[in-house]
C-alpha cells in the first residue's frame, strides 16, 4: 500500500471567503435548530467504521452529540437523521442552497485550480496505474460535476460517466457521454456496475457508512477501483482541538473515522487498499490559529512548543512528519474491490 507525502491537499473551507463561511455556519446552526427540533425519527448507529457499539462521550456540536469508538477511535454522531432527511437537507435547506448558489460560485476559480485540478490528476493517475482499461465511472460525490468534467476530459477511454451524487441534477444536465442520475444508497445498484467509483467527501455525511460501503462494493466490477476522500479524527488538528475543532460541523461531518477505522472499513477479503494517505496541509496552521485566538486557554505545553514556539520551517517539517505518519485530519484512499 502506498502513502503519498507532500501533496498540497486543500479543504473546501480553506479557499472560501471567511465572511461568507461565517454566514454559512450561522445558517447551518439556525437550520439544524429549526429543521431537526423533533428527532423522534432519527436513527441510531454503532461505530460506522468497525461496528463496535461501545463508546466514550466526546462533545456536542450544534446540539448533536459526538462519541468516540472505544475500539478504533472513530468520532461519530450515534444519533442522526436518516438518509432521506439528509438528502432533503442537501437539496433544499437554506445553508445548502447558500453553499451551492453563493459559496461555490465565489470560489469557483480557486476551487478549480487548488482542489479540482489536483484531485482530477490524482484520479487520472490512479486510473492509468490501476485500471487503464476502465470504460465506466460513477461519481457519488456532492458538487462533483467540475471534477467529473475534468476527469472526462483527461481520460478519453472512459466512454460512460454517471453523476450519481444526491445533488447531481442541480449541478448540470446530462450529455451524450455523461448521465446525470442522483441516487440514494439503495438505488446505486440500479446504475449497473462500474470500473471506477469516485466518492469525494461522501462518507463523512452518510447516514449509514457501512451500508454505503457495501453499496459501493456492489457497484464496482470485480477488481474495480474506488477513489475516496474523508476527514479523519486521528489527525493532529482534530486530536489537538477536539471539541473546539472548527472543521467538525454537522451534518457534513457526522462520521470521522480514524486511519485505523478506514483500514477496517476497507479490509480484505472485500477490498485491497492500494493507497491510503493523509495529504492534509492545514492541520498545523489551523491549530496555530486556534492557539492565537485563545492565548490564555490551557493548551498542552507540547502543542505550544511544536506549533507556537517554532518557526515557519519548523511548522512545515511538522506537516511533512504528520503526512508521513498518516496523522493529518484529511485522508484519501484508493481501494480495489476483490476480483
Ligand atoms: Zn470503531
Amino acid at each position: 500500500m502506498k502513502t503519498v507525502v507532500s501533496v498540497q491537499e486543500i479543504a473546501e473551507l480553506e479557499i472560501k471567503p471567511a465572511t461568507e463561511v461565517a454566514h454559512w455556519r450561522r445558517l447551518v446552526a439556525t437550520e439544524i435548530a429549526a429543521r431537526w427540533k423533533n428527532r423522534a425519527d432519527w436513527i441510531s448507529l454503532s461505530c460506522p467504521a468497525c461496528k463496535t457499539g461501545t463508546f466514550y462521550n466526546a462533545f456536542e456540536r450544534l446540539g448533536i452529540a459526538y462519541v468516540e469508538c472505544t475500539d478504533c477511535g472513530t468520532l461519530y454522531a450515534p444519533k442522526r437523521p436518516g438518509e432521506a432527511a439528509l438528502r432533503d437537507w442537501y437539496r433544499e435547506s437554506e445553508p445548502s442552497r447558500f453553499w451551492r448558489e453563493r459559496l461555490l460560485p465565489v470560489s469557483a476559480a480557486a476551487r478549480q485550480e487548488k482542489i479540482v485540478r489536483p484531485r482530477a490528476d490524482w484520479v487520472l493517475d490512479g486510473i492509468a496505474e490501476y485500471t487503464p482499461q476502465a470504460r465506466r465511472l460513477v461519481d457519488v460525490s456532492q458538487h462533483g460535476r467540475t471534477l467529473l468534467n475534468a476527469i472526462a476530459q483527461g481520460a478519453p477511454g472512459l466512454t460512460e460517466l454517471v453523476a450519481a451524487g444526491v445533488t447531481a441534477d442541480l449541478e448540470g444536465a446530462s450529455t451524450a457521454r455523461l448521465e446525470v442520475r442522483p441516487s440514494s444508497t439503495q438505488e446505486l445498484h440500479g446504475l449497473g456496475t462500474s470500473d471506477v467509483v469516485v466518492a469525494v467527501d461522501v462518507m463523512d455525511r452518510a447516514a449509514d457508512p457501512q451500508a454505503l460501503v457495501r453499496a459501493l462494493e456492489r457497484l464496482l466490477t470485480p477488481a474495480g477501483v474506488l477513489f475516496a476522500t474523508f476527514p479523519v479524527a486521528s489527525g493532529f488538528e482534530v486530536q489537538t482541538l477536539w471539541q473546539d475543532s472548527p472543521s467538525i460541523f454537522p451534518p457534513d461531518k457526522l462520521n470521522l473515522p480514524t486511519v485505523d477505522g478506514l483500514m477496517r472499513l476497507f479490509a480484505a477479503p472485500g477490498w485491497e487498499m492500494l493507497e491510503l494517505s493523509t495529504p492534509g496541509m492545514f492541520d498545523v496552521e489551523t491549530v496555530r490559529q486556534a492557539l492565537a485566538a485563545r492565548p490564555d486557554h490551557p493548551w498542552p505545553r507540547i502543542v505550544r512548543a511544536l506549533v507556537e514556539r517554532t518557526d515557519a520551517e519548523g511548522r512545515e517539517n511538522l506537516v511533512e512528519f504528520l503526512q508521513t505518519r498518516r496523522l493529518t485530519s484529511f485522508a484519501r484512499l484508493v481501494a480495489r474491490r476483490s476480483p
